[in-house]
């Protein structure tokens, strides 16, 4: 991803794709300081872009830090970048860190923040998963308690036990990996919400110590307006077995549906085949 042709903007002004560089004694790659966007753009309008940049002042405020760019100037930023690269649907990469500077220790008062915007082209982000059902792992880390990380902040952080789960659910052949919390119920996957349904009703994990995905809240305010109820509530994994249907929704993922967690298997009924085309619509409308 790093050697090719294209623009990325950097600081305020587009560079050469390849001179979008950081140096090795960076803040946010010795200590996490990162806080970062996951954005898709259908027929050259990033869906809910404003709300985007509005997540990642927030997400950087939540690790006390301030991006020194306003959302309008982040949204003016983006349809910059994307149109630099000559794209209409693609995905956006936003992502504000800590940078090198006088400081090397923990604290990094005196160092620069850096924002960067990137973009690409991204199909599928589960393959043919998004047509067939997704398979997922049951992860063996579990998503913290608020007190113990901002959970609420997309953060890069919050992304190291992803990473180690994604890569042990792929060993075994599956998609992804779903997370159970740390008081044991249901949490989300690596970087999606889960959604369950049973008896054309759908449940969904309470977004109490997790992130409440922007696709997440659009897609229950769909459903509520097509008149299906919509249960936020606590899961616990014993219940698995009993649901129907199942998928997951993010920004990459879109509405994806899930066919098999560990041993428990799903049917993708029209429920989530009827979800997943009325998304596909919203987005591109
Ligand atoms: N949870 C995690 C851990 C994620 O990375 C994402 C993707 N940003 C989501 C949920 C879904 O969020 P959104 O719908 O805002 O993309």
């Amino acid at each position: 991803y790093d050697d090719r042709d294209g623009k990325i903007w950097l600081d305020g002004k587009l560079v050469e794709w390849r001179d979008a560089q950081v140096h090795v004694l960076t803040h946010a790659l010795h200590y996490a300081s990162s806080v970062f966007e996951g954005e898709r753009a259908y027929n050259g309008k990033i869906f809910l872009g404003h709300e985007h940049s509005k997540r990642l002042i927030f997400s950087a405020g939540e690790l006390g830090f301030e991006i020194p760019y306003t959302a309008e100037e982040i949204d003016a930023a983006k349809d910059e970048v994307l149109k630099a690269n000559g794209f209409t649907n693609a995905y956006v990469r936003a992502i504000a860190w800590r940078g090198a500077g006088m400081d090397m220790g923990v604290a990094s008062s005196r160092n620069p923040v850096h924002l960067g915007i990137a973009t690409w082209e991204w199909g599928n982000y589960y393959g043919d998963a998004k047509t067939k059902g997704a398979k997922l792992d049951i992860a063996r880390w579990k998503r913290p308690s608020p007190e113990t990380i901002p959970v609420n902040a997309k953060a890069a952080g919050l992304y190291m036990i992803c990473t180690i789960s994604k890569h042990e659910a792929e060993a075994k052949g599956c998609s992804d990996a779903l997370f159970m919390d740390y008081r044991g119920y249901v949490a989300e996957a690596t970087g999606a919400n889960i959604f369950f349904v049973k008896d054309g009703e759908v449940h969904t994990p309470l977004a109490d110590c997790f992130l409440n995905g922007l696709t997440r809240q659009t897609v229950i305010k769909m459903m509520k307006e097509k008149g299906i109820t919509v249960h936020e509530r606590h899961i616990m994994p014993e219940e698995l077995s009993n649901f129907e249907g199942c998928f997951l929704t993010g920004t990459a993922a879109e509405v994806t549906p899930v066919g098999q967690i560990g041993d428990y298997t799903f049917t993708v009924g029209n429920l989530v085949l009827d979800i997943a085309a009325s998304y596909e619509a919203l987005v591109r409308a």
